[in-house]
Protein backbone atom coordinates (compact mmCIF):
# COMPACT_ATOMS: atom_id res chain seq x y z
CA UNK A 1 0.00 0.00 0.00
CA UNK A 2 1.54 3.51 -0.88
CA UNK A 3 -0.24 7.15 0.20
CA UNK A 4 -1.26 8.87 -2.96
CA UNK A 5 -2.44 12.17 -1.76
CA UNK A 6 -2.49 14.31 1.59
CA UNK A 7 -5.57 16.80 1.62
CA UNK A 8 -6.10 19.02 3.86
CA UNK A 9 -9.78 21.20 4.15
CA UNK A 10 -9.88 23.60 5.91
CA UNK A 11 -14.04 24.65 7.24
CA UNK A 12 -14.61 26.87 10.37
CA UNK A 13 -15.07 26.19 13.57
CA UNK A 14 -17.69 28.63 15.25
CA UNK A 15 -17.92 27.75 18.96
CA UNK A 16 -20.34 30.45 20.18
CA UNK A 17 -20.94 32.48 23.17
CA UNK A 18 -18.76 30.10 25.36
CA UNK A 19 -15.79 27.93 24.41
CA UNK A 20 -16.15 26.09 27.69
CA UNK A 21 -12.67 25.71 28.00
CA UNK A 22 -11.06 26.90 30.90
CA UNK A 23 -9.73 30.07 30.43
CA UNK A 24 -12.82 31.31 27.95
CA UNK A 25 -11.79 34.78 27.44
CA UNK A 26 -8.13 33.60 26.67
CA UNK A 27 -9.23 31.40 24.16
CA UNK A 28 -10.37 32.70 20.75
CA UNK A 29 -14.67 31.63 20.12
CA UNK A 30 -14.25 30.75 17.07
CA UNK A 31 -11.21 29.69 14.57
CA UNK A 32 -10.94 27.16 11.88
CA UNK A 33 -10.00 23.14 11.90
CA UNK A 34 -8.53 21.13 8.78
CA UNK A 35 -9.62 18.02 7.92
CA UNK A 36 -6.05 16.23 6.79
CA UNK A 37 -6.97 13.04 4.23
CA UNK A 38 -4.26 10.52 3.71
CA UNK A 39 -5.30 8.59 0.56
CA UNK A 40 -3.86 5.39 -1.03
CA UNK A 41 -3.81 3.66 -3.85
CA UNK A 42 -5.94 0.76 -2.18
CA UNK A 43 -8.56 2.75 -1.54
CA UNK A 44 -8.69 3.23 2.53
CA UNK A 45 -8.23 6.81 3.54
CA UNK A 46 -7.36 7.97 7.09
CA UNK A 47 -8.75 11.29 8.92
CA UNK A 48 -7.56 13.34 11.83
CA UNK A 49 -8.34 17.35 12.37
CA UNK A 50 -5.66 19.66 12.15
CA UNK A 51 -5.68 22.92 14.64
CA UNK A 52 -8.16 23.69 17.79
CA UNK A 53 -9.70 26.72 18.88
CA UNK A 54 -6.39 28.69 20.12
CA UNK A 55 -4.03 27.55 17.27
CA UNK A 56 -6.45 27.46 13.99
CA UNK A 57 -5.27 25.34 11.29
CA UNK A 58 -4.98 27.73 8.60
CA UNK A 59 -1.64 28.39 10.18
CA UNK A 60 -0.45 24.72 10.15
CA UNK A 61 -1.47 23.81 7.26
CA UNK A 62 0.99 25.55 4.61
CA UNK A 63 3.28 23.89 6.30
CA UNK A 64 1.67 20.20 6.47
CA UNK A 65 1.64 20.51 2.92
CA UNK A 66 4.78 22.15 2.31
CA UNK A 67 7.29 20.11 4.81
CA UNK A 68 5.39 16.47 5.52
CA UNK A 69 2.90 15.88 2.64
CA UNK A 70 6.54 15.09 0.00
CA UNK A 71 7.78 13.04 3.33
CA UNK A 72 4.14 10.69 2.54
CA UNK A 73 3.47 10.76 -0.69
CA UNK A 74 4.47 7.84 -2.04
CA UNK A 75 5.28 6.54 1.46
CA UNK A 76 4.30 3.18 2.61
CA UNK A 77 1.21 4.84 5.36
CA UNK A 78 2.29 1.29 7.84
CA UNK A 79 5.34 2.43 8.24
CA UNK A 80 4.60 4.91 10.80
CA UNK A 81 7.77 4.66 13.52
CA UNK A 82 9.67 5.42 10.27
CA UNK A 83 7.60 8.57 9.08
CA UNK A 84 7.04 9.74 12.95
CA UNK A 85 10.57 9.60 12.98
CA UNK A 86 11.05 11.31 8.98
CA UNK A 87 8.45 14.25 10.28
CA UNK A 88 9.41 14.76 13.69
CA UNK A 89 13.27 15.91 11.98
CA UNK A 90 11.15 18.25 10.55
CA UNK A 91 10.18 20.38 13.73
CA UNK A 92 12.37 23.06 13.14
CA UNK A 93 10.00 23.42 10.55
CA UNK A 94 6.29 22.64 11.52
CA UNK A 95 4.87 22.30 14.68
CA UNK A 96 4.57 19.28 16.65
CA UNK A 97 0.81 19.65 16.44
CA UNK A 98 1.31 19.24 13.12
CA UNK A 99 2.95 15.88 13.78
CA UNK A 100 0.52 14.55 15.61
CA UNK A 101 -2.28 15.21 13.26
CA UNK A 102 -0.93 13.47 10.70
CA UNK A 103 0.63 10.84 12.90
CA UNK A 104 -3.27 10.28 13.94
CA UNK A 105 -4.67 10.05 10.63
CA UNK A 106 -1.79 6.84 10.13
CA UNK A 107 -3.13 5.35 12.69
CA UNK A 108 -7.24 5.76 11.28
CA UNK A 109 -5.71 4.59 8.15
CA UNK A 110 -4.11 1.30 9.50
CA UNK A 111 -6.86 0.75 11.93
CA UNK A 112 -9.49 0.59 8.73
CA UNK A 113 -7.00 -1.38 6.49
CA UNK A 114 -6.52 -3.82 9.50
CA UNK A 115 -10.64 -3.66 10.32
CA UNK A 116 -9.67 -3.01 14.00
CA UNK A 117 -9.92 -0.41 16.12
CA UNK A 118 -6.30 1.03 17.25
CA UNK A 119 -6.57 0.42 20.68
CA UNK A 120 -6.39 -3.62 19.24
CA UNK A 121 -3.47 -2.52 16.64
CA UNK A 122 -1.51 -1.28 20.02
CA UNK A 123 -2.61 -4.20 22.31
CA UNK A 124 -6.06 -3.06 24.53
CA UNK A 125 -5.17 -3.48 28.06
CA UNK A 126 -8.51 -2.58 29.60
CA UNK A 127 -12.57 -1.86 28.22
CA UNK A 128 -13.39 1.17 30.02
CA UNK A 129 -11.77 3.73 31.13
CA UNK A 130 -13.20 6.98 33.38
CA UNK A 131 -13.32 10.36 32.62
CA UNK A 132 -13.54 13.59 34.20
CA UNK A 133 -14.72 16.79 33.43
CA UNK A 134 -12.38 20.05 33.58
CA UNK A 135 -14.33 23.35 34.75
CA UNK A 136 -14.53 26.20 32.95
CA UNK A 137 -12.69 29.44 35.00
CA UNK A 138 -15.29 31.29 37.01
CA UNK A 139 -15.10 34.18 39.59
CA UNK A 140 -17.45 33.00 42.39
CA UNK A 141 -16.82 29.63 44.26
CA UNK A 142 -20.59 28.97 43.99
CA UNK A 143 -20.39 29.10 40.12
CA UNK A 144 -18.09 26.45 40.48
CA UNK A 145 -19.75 24.27 43.04
CA UNK A 146 -23.31 24.22 40.92
CA UNK A 147 -20.69 22.73 38.23
CA UNK A 148 -19.49 20.11 40.12
CA UNK A 149 -22.70 19.17 41.26
CA UNK A 150 -24.39 19.34 37.85
CA UNK A 151 -21.37 17.17 36.49
CA UNK A 152 -21.34 14.27 38.97
CA UNK A 153 -25.05 14.21 38.69
CA UNK A 154 -24.42 13.27 34.90
CA UNK A 155 -22.20 10.17 36.59
CA UNK A 156 -18.95 11.50 35.32
CA UNK A 157 -15.97 10.07 37.12
CA UNK A 158 -14.72 13.37 38.36
CA UNK A 159 -14.84 17.25 38.57
CA UNK A 160 -11.17 19.35 37.81
CA UNK A 161 -11.03 22.95 39.04
CA UNK A 162 -9.56 25.63 37.28
CA UNK A 163 -9.07 28.29 39.55
CA UNK A 164 -9.90 32.67 38.90
CA UNK A 165 -6.25 32.62 39.99
CA UNK A 166 -7.31 36.06 41.73
CA UNK A 167 -5.80 35.24 45.14
CA UNK A 168 -4.55 32.32 47.74
CA UNK A 169 -7.62 32.65 50.12
CA UNK A 170 -9.88 32.79 46.63
CA UNK A 171 -8.62 30.08 45.02
CA UNK A 172 -8.62 28.04 48.42
CA UNK A 173 -12.39 29.09 48.47
CA UNK A 174 -12.64 27.39 45.12
CA UNK A 175 -11.55 24.02 46.17
CA UNK A 176 -13.53 24.27 49.55
CA UNK A 177 -17.02 25.36 48.05
CA UNK A 178 -16.30 22.24 45.88
CA UNK A 179 -15.56 19.47 48.23
CA UNK A 180 -18.06 21.10 50.55
CA UNK A 181 -20.86 20.72 47.60
CA UNK A 182 -19.81 17.07 46.32
CA UNK A 183 -18.92 15.29 49.58
CA UNK A 184 -16.50 12.49 48.63
CA UNK A 185 -15.97 12.54 45.01
CA UNK A 186 -12.95 12.72 42.52
CA UNK A 187 -11.90 16.39 42.76
CA UNK A 188 -8.30 17.82 40.61
CA UNK A 189 -7.13 20.82 41.02
CA UNK A 190 -5.16 22.40 38.05
CA UNK A 191 -3.38 25.87 39.09
CA UNK A 192 -2.46 26.89 35.25
CA UNK A 193 1.56 27.11 36.24
CA UNK A 194 0.50 30.55 38.32
CA UNK A 195 1.65 30.00 40.97
CA UNK A 196 5.04 30.96 43.04
CA UNK A 197 7.08 28.70 45.72
CA UNK A 198 5.09 30.48 48.34
CA UNK A 199 1.83 30.36 47.10
CA UNK A 200 1.72 27.01 45.67
CA UNK A 201 2.58 25.05 49.07
CA UNK A 202 -0.37 27.41 50.77
CA UNK A 203 -2.35 26.54 47.99
CA UNK A 204 -1.36 22.46 48.19
CA UNK A 205 -1.30 22.24 51.83
CA UNK A 206 -5.42 23.24 51.59
CA UNK A 207 -5.88 20.74 48.63
CA UNK A 208 -3.92 18.08 50.99
CA UNK A 209 -6.31 18.51 53.32
CA UNK A 210 -9.42 18.77 51.33
CA UNK A 211 -8.43 15.40 49.70
CA UNK A 212 -7.54 16.72 46.22
CA UNK A 213 -6.73 13.70 44.17
CA UNK A 214 -4.24 15.80 42.72
CA UNK A 215 -2.71 19.36 42.42
CA UNK A 216 -1.97 19.77 38.87
CA UNK A 217 0.90 23.05 37.03
CA UNK A 218 0.89 24.73 40.42
CA UNK A 219 4.41 26.22 39.19
CA UNK A 220 5.77 27.01 35.68
CA UNK A 221 5.80 24.29 32.88
CA UNK A 222 9.69 24.17 32.61
CA UNK A 223 10.52 24.83 37.05
CA UNK A 224 12.12 21.45 37.40
CA UNK A 225 13.82 21.84 40.14
CA UNK A 226 10.62 24.04 41.62
CA UNK A 227 8.30 20.74 42.05
CA UNK A 228 10.89 19.08 43.11
CA UNK A 229 11.36 21.22 46.09
CA UNK A 230 7.32 21.55 46.27
CA UNK A 231 7.24 17.40 45.96
CA UNK A 232 9.53 17.50 49.69
CA UNK A 233 6.79 19.73 51.03
CA UNK A 234 3.78 18.01 50.10
CA UNK A 235 1.97 14.67 50.33
CA UNK A 236 -0.51 15.21 47.97
CA UNK A 237 0.20 13.76 44.33
CA UNK A 238 1.74 16.52 41.93
CA UNK A 239 1.28 16.23 38.45
CA UNK A 240 3.49 18.31 35.29
CA UNK A 241 4.56 18.16 31.73
CA UNK A 242 1.14 19.24 30.05
CA UNK A 243 3.16 21.75 28.79
CA UNK A 244 5.64 22.41 27.12
CA UNK A 245 5.35 20.01 23.71
CA UNK A 246 8.46 18.05 23.18
CA UNK A 247 10.12 14.80 22.75
CA UNK A 248 10.47 12.00 24.83
CA UNK A 249 13.63 13.15 25.83
CA UNK A 250 11.96 16.29 27.49
CA UNK A 251 10.48 14.23 29.98
CA UNK A 252 14.05 13.33 31.32
CA UNK A 253 14.97 15.63 34.07
CA UNK A 254 11.24 15.05 35.45
CA UNK A 255 11.96 11.49 35.70
CA UNK A 256 15.09 11.63 37.20
CA UNK A 257 14.95 14.35 39.44
CA UNK A 258 11.34 13.10 40.76
CA UNK A 259 9.86 16.19 39.85
CA UNK A 260 6.21 14.81 39.14
CA UNK A 261 3.83 11.91 39.78
CA UNK A 262 2.95 11.45 36.28
CA UNK A 263 3.39 12.32 33.07
CA UNK A 264 1.06 14.11 30.77
CA UNK A 265 0.47 14.27 27.00
CA UNK A 266 -1.96 14.95 24.12
CA UNK A 267 -2.12 14.78 20.25
CA UNK A 268 -0.64 17.92 19.46
CA UNK A 269 2.23 18.88 22.39
CA UNK A 270 3.62 15.34 21.98
CA UNK A 271 3.46 14.49 18.04
CA UNK A 272 0.10 12.11 17.80
CA UNK A 273 -0.52 8.85 18.96
CA UNK A 274 2.75 7.26 18.71
CA UNK A 275 4.39 10.19 20.64
CA UNK A 276 1.53 9.68 23.10
CA UNK A 277 2.28 5.56 23.79
CA UNK A 278 6.21 6.28 24.21
CA UNK A 279 5.16 8.38 26.99
CA UNK A 280 3.40 6.03 28.72
CA UNK A 281 5.66 3.33 28.01
CA UNK A 282 8.53 5.52 29.21
CA UNK A 283 6.56 6.42 32.33
CA UNK A 284 5.87 2.77 32.74
CA UNK A 285 9.51 2.12 33.45
CA UNK A 286 9.53 4.84 36.46
CA UNK A 287 6.19 2.95 37.78
CA UNK A 288 3.95 6.31 37.14
CA UNK A 289 1.00 7.09 35.59
CA UNK A 290 0.85 8.66 31.99
CA UNK A 291 -2.09 10.87 32.18
CA UNK A 292 -3.95 12.21 28.85
CA UNK A 293 -4.97 15.70 28.70
CA UNK A 294 -7.66 17.09 26.13
CA UNK A 295 -6.50 16.85 22.56
CA UNK A 296 -8.15 19.96 21.19
CA UNK A 297 -10.85 18.16 19.02
CA UNK A 298 -13.08 15.66 18.69
CA UNK A 299 -10.67 13.38 16.51
CA UNK A 300 -8.52 14.08 19.15
CA UNK A 301 -10.07 13.24 21.96
CA UNK A 302 -11.07 10.09 20.23
CA UNK A 303 -7.60 9.36 19.27
CA UNK A 304 -6.96 9.93 23.47
CA UNK A 305 -9.34 7.41 23.92
CA UNK A 306 -7.69 4.81 21.72
CA UNK A 307 -4.68 5.27 23.53
CA UNK A 308 -6.05 5.32 27.08
CA UNK A 309 -7.59 1.89 26.29
CA UNK A 310 -3.97 0.36 25.30
CA UNK A 311 -1.65 1.58 28.07
CA UNK A 312 -2.47 0.20 31.78
CA UNK A 313 -0.42 3.23 33.52
CA UNK A 314 -3.07 5.90 33.18
CA UNK A 315 -6.16 6.40 35.50
CA UNK A 316 -8.26 9.15 33.83
CA UNK A 317 -9.30 10.79 30.69
CA UNK A 318 -10.18 14.64 30.82
CA UNK A 319 -12.72 16.55 28.40
CA UNK A 320 -13.62 20.16 28.86
CA UNK A 321 -17.74 20.32 29.34
CA UNK A 322 -19.58 17.65 27.97
CA UNK A 323 -21.18 20.81 24.86
CA UNK A 324 -21.70 19.51 21.36
CA UNK A 325 -19.43 22.06 20.21
CA UNK A 326 -16.48 19.84 21.54
CA UNK A 327 -18.15 16.86 19.36
CA UNK A 328 -17.92 19.80 15.92
CA UNK A 329 -18.10 17.98 12.84
CA UNK A 330 -18.14 14.44 14.09
CA UNK A 331 -20.64 11.83 15.63
CA UNK A 332 -17.92 11.47 18.47
CA UNK A 333 -19.62 10.98 21.97
CA UNK A 334 -18.20 9.70 25.20
CA UNK A 335 -21.10 7.21 25.95
CA UNK A 336 -20.39 7.18 29.50
CA UNK A 337 -21.77 4.41 31.70
CA UNK A 338 -23.08 5.16 35.46
CA UNK A 339 -19.70 4.61 36.61
CA UNK A 340 -18.15 7.94 34.15
CA UNK A 341 -16.39 5.32 32.45
CA UNK A 342 -15.79 5.53 28.92
CA UNK A 343 -15.77 2.12 26.76
CA UNK A 344 -13.27 0.38 24.16
CA UNK A 345 -14.32 1.58 20.88
CA UNK A 346 -15.47 -1.75 18.00
CA UNK A 347 -15.47 0.51 15.14
CA UNK A 348 -12.25 0.14 12.62
CA UNK A 349 -9.66 2.94 13.00
CA UNK A 350 -10.86 5.93 15.29
CA UNK A 351 -14.32 4.68 15.32
CA UNK A 352 -15.68 7.80 14.55
CA UNK A 353 -17.17 9.50 11.49
CA UNK A 354 -16.86 13.15 10.42
CA UNK A 355 -19.83 15.25 9.46
CA UNK A 356 -18.79 15.74 5.42
CA UNK A 357 -22.13 17.94 4.50
CA UNK A 358 -21.02 20.52 7.71
CA UNK A 359 -17.34 20.54 6.81
CA UNK A 360 -18.81 21.28 2.69
CA UNK A 361 -21.10 23.93 4.15
CA UNK A 362 -18.34 25.45 6.27
CA UNK A 363 -15.29 24.83 3.78
CA UNK A 364 -12.90 27.94 3.15
MG1 LIG B 1 -4.11 21.13 32.80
Amino acid sequence: MRITDVAITLFAWEAGPHTLLPGAGEHPRSGDLGLIEIRTDEGVTGLSFLGALDHPASTDAPGVARWLKPLLVGADPLARERLFKAMWAQVRHVGIRSVGAVDVALWDLAGKAAGLPIHQLLGTAREAVPVYVSSQRFAEPEAYAAQAAEVFAASWAGYKVHPPKFSVAGDIAVARAVRDAVGDRTLFFDGGWAYTAFTAYQIGLALQELGYFWYEDPLGPDDVAGYVRLAKQLTIPLIATEQPGGSLASYQPWLLQHATHALRGDVPTRGGITGMVKGARLAEAFGLNYELHYSGTALGDAANVQVAMAIGNGEFLETPLPDPIHRYATDFDWHIDAAGRTPAPTKPGLGVEVDRELIARKRI
